[in-house]
């Protein structure tokens, strides 16, 4: 065919972990191609949904190779906008990471797929008069109706309000516009309709002011404050201001973070519901956020992680709550750093981007100490509570009691006594950490991970928290046969227990993800505990997250040490974050509160710092040891993460990708074990490559990882490249 070598060519991104897109011909379809529309191709046998990343005018390949698009599934509807096209690229490029997995990432699940279809526009229901006439009778016996009808007295409904009102509401729907009860017509933006806040502290209002000051440019502002210090209301007066401005706005939480409390709190205080996603809900609830969001009828979007690449036409501000908070760094797959994307995104849009934080990660602290970042504090609570007291108790001198010294023990009922609530923070579930034998010392271990299993006596199962196996607990040693076996150590399980039998009249609220596996069932025990009735709270870092528990006025923090002497250079950063985001829940209201710390070494240079000065210094201690050790964020890293059941296999790969490191300033370490050598039933090894400058990581990198795929020991190995790293 003459005309073929004037065909546009199409870059595909396809869901493969490979490295690269895929060309393809237009094929005869009465559409113009474009970057951002999603195409059905064949690969091999199969036909597989890509999206087209560019429309370039030649291919590598001679063109009577190239398949033909088989179908256009959505027409000429973009699934990508041309600016969120420019971020993936921007972070397959940077992330070095196959950009299919990464485009696809960035889609609803039902999008993924064939079958999925872009949904129409989003309608409302509203009464015809019709049907206002029949809702002025009695319902008769069209209950489910009515109660649709009813939902639609005063103004129109969404499908997201009357999904809540019966489960089949879908069919319920269909019956009244079958009967002219009911019209659809396209949903019109909600009407903004702001309650009025409190008046803002000197703070508040300087930190709004400057988050004003710059919208319509790009521009990062570290929100600094702690707990109670009234973060969410500079958000709200913000968020007002790009609202009434028509713009759209995406807030970011970290995955325990995003409440129902939260949420509400935005719908009062704005007078509309805010969309909300995250991957807990169905893939048809997050075709519908995805839909409201590119549509423009979703002015603000909360949403964890995966949220930041939704496509927004107006998007005028991105705010980050939590910024320290691991869950926005994607752990597996394609690695990215949510909050760093997010700051790309800001400034690719020309918006600001808001860091909220009690405690900032020394990346972002660093930023804003070299004045990257507008740094905003708020030292005072809002409500005017005072910062809670420390007391740190010397557990050598101590006498205990399940892991608690008696002084904690006299202090949370003393607490009781008042009326008042207490917090009994562990970071580890289960009853106990391991399970061993008295008369020969053997211990429970996972068959796949180099990790104990931890003993769960409520269910009578032993289980590794990182790989989920698990089997019943043996009545005797499997190894002696005796009748000897022991949990060594406390867990939450066994806190609570304890803590039941000394004070066997208070209720007892256990936090954790074994007891709060149910949906609502966090909820459910957080209503309890605002409900205000003297309690014991006992929990894991899930206690931690941004809740607003009035009545706690002592926190007792059982254990942290091993944080201060591990092998991990970020394990003291996030002891520093926990120890104050757990301390923030004490006596937040009107009542004073206290923590009591429990440690075995209450002269701990760094425990000493946070203590006395508080975390800024303790942040600012830590940020010269990184600097004169020479790690992040001083420096930049990068990982090649290998994992085969043989170590010789991921020895043999990453010895060869050692030597192909191109030759520069930055350096190639390794390789290392993962500190978890053995999950799942993999051997896990890295190398670390490490330079002074990101350019000067990246250049070498980008030099390196394409060649990877060659080495002979390659094909043995699972290997992926994790660019600044959380965890080794
Ligand atoms: P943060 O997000 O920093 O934890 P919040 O915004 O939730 O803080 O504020 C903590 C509490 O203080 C909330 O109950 C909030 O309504 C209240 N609050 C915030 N700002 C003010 C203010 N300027 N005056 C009075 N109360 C305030
Ligand atoms: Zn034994
Ligand atoms: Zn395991």
């Amino acid at each position: 065919m003459q005309s073929s070598s004037r065909q546009p060519v199409l870059r595909v991104a396809l869901a493969l972990p490979l490295r690269q897109l895929f060309d393809y011909l237009p094929g005869d379809h009465a559409i113009v191609a474009r970057p951002g529309m999603r195409v059905l191709v064949p690969f091999g046998r199969r036909k597989m949904v890509g999206v087209i990343v560019e429309v370039a005018d030649k291919s590598d390949l001679p063109l009577e190779k190239l398949a033909d698009v088989s179908a256009y599934p959505d027409g000429e509807q973009l699934v990508l906008t041309d600016e969120t096209l420019e971020l993936l690229e921007w972070c397959w490029r940077y992330y070095k990471h196959a950009p299919g997995e990464v485009v696809f990432n960035a889609l609803p699940p039902l999008l993924r797929k064939a079958e999925g279809e872009i949904p129409p526009p989003p309608v409302q229901y509203s009464l015809t008069t019709a049907g206002e006439k029949r809702l002025q009778e009695p319902p008769g016996r069209i209950k489910a109706q009515y109660r649709l009808l009813g939902e639609m007295r005063e103004e129109a409904a969404t499908d997201s309000q009357l999904r809540t009102l019966t489960s089949t509401w879908r069919k319920t729907l269909a019956r009244l516009l079958e009967q002219g009860w009911v019209q659809a017509d396209t949903q019109q933006p909600a009407p903004l309709n702001p309650g009025a806040g409190p008046d803002l502290l000197e703070e508040q209002q300087v930190a709004v002011t400057a988050i004003s000051a710059s919208l319509g440019k790009f521009h990062c502002h570290l929100l600094d404050g702690v707990t109670g210090s009234g973060k969410t209301e500079v958000y709200l007066c913000v968020l007002e201001q790009v609202l009434r401005q028509g713009g759209q706005a995406l807030l970011l939480v970290p995955e325990i973070g995003l409440t129902p409390q939260l949420v509400s709190r935005f719908h009062q205080r704005l007078g509309f519901e805010p969309v909300v996603t995250h991957s807990g809900l169905s893939e048809g609830q997050r075709l519908a956020a995805w839909a409201m969001a590119k549509s423009g009828l979703a002015r603000l979007v909360i949403g964890t992680r995966s949220a930041l690449f939704l496509p927004m036409p107006d998007l005028q501000l991105i705010i980050l709550d939590e910024e320290h908070d691991a869950s926005f760094k994607q752990q597996d797959g394609f690695r990215y750093s949510s909050r760093d994307v997010a700051v790309k995104r800001a400034a690719g849009l020309g918006v600001p981007v808001v860091l909220g934080t009690a405690t900032p990660s020394l990346e972002t602290f660093n930023n804003a100490a070299a004045d990257r970042y507008s740094w905003h504090r708020l030292r005072q609570r809002a409500t005017g509570a005072a910062e809670p007291t420390w007391r740190v108790l010397d557990l050598c001198q101590q006498s205990m009691k399940g892991g608690i010294s008696s002084t904690a023990m006299d202090a949370i009922g003393e607490t009781l006594g008042k009326g008042e609530q207490a917090l009994v923070f562990l970071n580890r579930r289960g009853y106990a950490p391991v399970i061993l034998c008295h008369e020969c010392g053997w211990h429970a271990a996972c068959q796949r991970c180099d990790a104990n299993l931890t003993w769960l006596k409520g269910t009578n199962r032993l289980l590794c928290h990182h790989c989920d196996s698990g089997m019943r607990v043996p009545v005797m040693c499997p190894e002696c046969n005796a009748d000897a076996l022991q949990g060594a150590g406390e867990g939450t399980e066994q806190l609570e227990q304890m803590l039941a039998s000394v004070f066997p009249k208070t209720p007892l609220l256990r936090f954790d993800r074994d007891a709060v596996r149910k949906k609502g069932e966090f909820d459910r025990l957080s209503e309890q505990v605002k409900a205000g009735e003297s309690c014991l709270l006992v929990g894991t870092q899930m206690l931690a997250k941004g809740h607003h528990f009035p009545q706690v006025t002592l926190v007792v923090i059982v254990n942290l040490d091993q944080a201060l002497y591990s092998a991990d250079f970020r394990a003291l950063e996030r002891m520093g974050q926990l120890m104050v985001q757990v301390a923030g829940r004490a006596g937040r209201d009107q009542l004073p509160g206290e923590v009591i710390l429990q440690t075995h070494y209450p002269q701990h240079e760094a425990l000493l710092t946070l203590l006395q000065s508080g975390y800024e210094a303790f942040a600012a201690d830590l940020s010269a040891d990184r600097q004169a050790a020479r790690l992040p964020p001083f420096t930049y890293q990068a990982l090649l993460r290998s994992d085969a059941h043989d170590r010789n296999d991921v020895r043999a790969f990453l010895n060869q990708a050692k030597q192909i490191f191109p030759a520069g300033e930055a350096m190639i370490y390794g390789p290392f074990p993962a500190m978890m050598e053995r999950r799942s039933g993999r051997i896990r090894w890295y190398l670390l490559a490490q330079a002074d400058t990101r350019p000067l990581l990246h250049r070498q990198l980008d030099g390196w990882v394409p060649q990877l795929k060659k080495l002979p020991a390659a094909r043995k190995v699972r290997w992926s490249v994790d660019v600044d790293p959380q965890d080794y």
